[in-house]
């Protein structure tokens, strides 16, 4: 998990869940060699039905550690297209006992353009069974601007690409943030790296942040502990 931070307090805001393979020769295999795979062979299914239990089970552990950090889970393009996929997902959570509220489905803009009737359809089931949606790698997916304004959003993830480049020129992330607000989404900015961009990026009232700044991916009982901690 990598925690989000709240960039007014610099306190834990929520836990990312970032999938990992121990391979027993390669040792640590990064999602982008192997989700790829776990996507053409099909096993993507069970594996992210997986993940959506792995992280009740660890959202309820962190409860009775005494908090409460709401989490959020990636969704693959080809999980995204089944069409049972809001019904799996809410029966998952639900046989969990975790509070849908406390459980955030992050899809990608490229992975909502593929076809945008069917994500109205399974976001506005997800979010009417109480969970959360952010949009991951914002502005890297070229979204159609009218489809925006559709669908149920909780939150905005601005791509890291944009944020390595805020302190050259802040433009961009400024109207992402700005249009973000103007509908009503709060904003998460993905891949902060210095104090620099982290001070800016609060200046122009970016809600959140995740990064190497904060912190990296983690295990889950760490996550506890940076709860337990003062703000960063
Ligand atoms: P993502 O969801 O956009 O996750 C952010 C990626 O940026 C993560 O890479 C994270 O480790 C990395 N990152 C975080 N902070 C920084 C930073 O400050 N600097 C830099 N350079 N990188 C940072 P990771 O863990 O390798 O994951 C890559 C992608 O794999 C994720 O992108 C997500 O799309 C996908 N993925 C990960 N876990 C899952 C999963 O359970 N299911 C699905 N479908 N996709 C997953
Ligand atoms: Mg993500
Ligand atoms: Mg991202």
């Amino acid at each position: 998990y990598q925690p989000k931070y709240r960039l007014r307090q610099r306190r834990v805001s929520g836990a990312e869940a970032l999938l990992r393979w121990k391979h027993p020769e390669r040792g640590m295999v990064a999602p982008e060699e192997f989700i790829p795979v776990l996507e053409e062979t099909g096993l993507i299914v069970p594996v992210s039905e997986w993940v959506i239990k792995r992280a009740c089970h660890d959202v309820r552990a962190w409860r009775s550690a005494g908090f409460n950090v709401p989490v959020s889970v990636n969704l693959s393009a080809r999980q995204f297209r089944l069409p049972a996929l809001h019904e799996r997902i809410k029966a998952l959570v639900a046989s969990s006992g975790v509070d849908p509220k406390l459980i955030e489905l992050e899809i990608t803009e490229s992975q909502l353009m593929q076809d945008p009737h069917h994500a109205i359809l399974v976001m506005r089931a997800l979010c009417d069974a109480g969970m959360r949606i952010a949009i991951d790698d914002f502005g890297t997916g070229y979204s159609s601007l009218a489809y925006l304004t559709r669908f149920p959003i909780d939150a905005l993830k601005i791509d890291r690409s944009f944020v390595q480049d805020m302190v050259r020129d802040k433009t961009i992330v400024r109207t992402i943030v700005e249009m973000a607000h103007t509908l009503g989404y709060t904003v998460i900015a993905e891949g902060v790296e210095t104090e620099e961009q982290a001070t800016l990026l609060h200046r122009l009232r970016c809600e959140q942040a995740q990064g190497y700044l904060f912190a990296q991916p983690m295990a889950a009982d760490n996550i506890e502990r940076l709860c337990a901690d003062g703000p960063r």
